[in-house]
């Protein structure tokens, strides 16, 4: 049988929940943020769990990001996400997260995840660039437009085609 484990990111700390769980998974970069949010410190109330995911994993999941166009993610959000997927592997995990782009590469990954306060995202996105003068669709990670010249490039979900 697989046992359940949790791993979550610094909203687990900060935002007011119902959740009853005592025992997490964090990571290094998360505690790090936590830290300096001394005000809202919760960390008492937790048997916190903290491990570094090793650097595949990482870069594993910088490919995904970038396959995906979630190219947003902190070094906290990465690590978060790398240990989500190592954990993965030898236990049943949920990833408690109130962020959209670690929730969208988290349905990627086939990691289960919940929202700690906001609704979580019921469909994955893929993002895309495009140009905000010409409205052409850019290459991912464009920061100009290839048509038009100008630096006024956004981001929008990509339509399934
Ligand atoms: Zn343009």
């Amino acid at each position: 049988m697989c046992s359940q484990i949790y791993v979550v990111d610094s909203a687990f700390f900060i935002e007011e929940h119902r959740e009853k769980i005592r025992t997490v998974y964090t990571s290094p970069k998360v505690m790090e943020e936590i830290r300096s949010l001394k005000a809202k410190l919760r960390l008492e109330l937790f048997d916190i769990q903290v491990y570094m995911p090793s650097k595949s994993s990482i870069s594993f999941i910088e490919k995904a990001s970038k396959e995906l166009g979630e190219l947003k993610l902190s070094k906290a959000d990465l690590e978060i996400l790398a240990l989500a997927h190592e954990l993965n592997s030898k236990y049943n995990v949920i990833l408690l997260s109130d962020d959209y782009s670690i929730q969208n590469l988290a349905r990627y990954l086939g990691i289960k995840f919940r929202s700690v306060s906001k609704k979580a995202i019921s469909k994955m996105i893929t993002w895309e660039n495009f140009c905000l003068v010409c409205g052409k669709k850019l290459p991912l990670g464009s920061t100009s437009c290839i048509y038009c010249g100008s630096n006024d490039v956004g981001r929008r979900p990509r339509k399934r085609s």
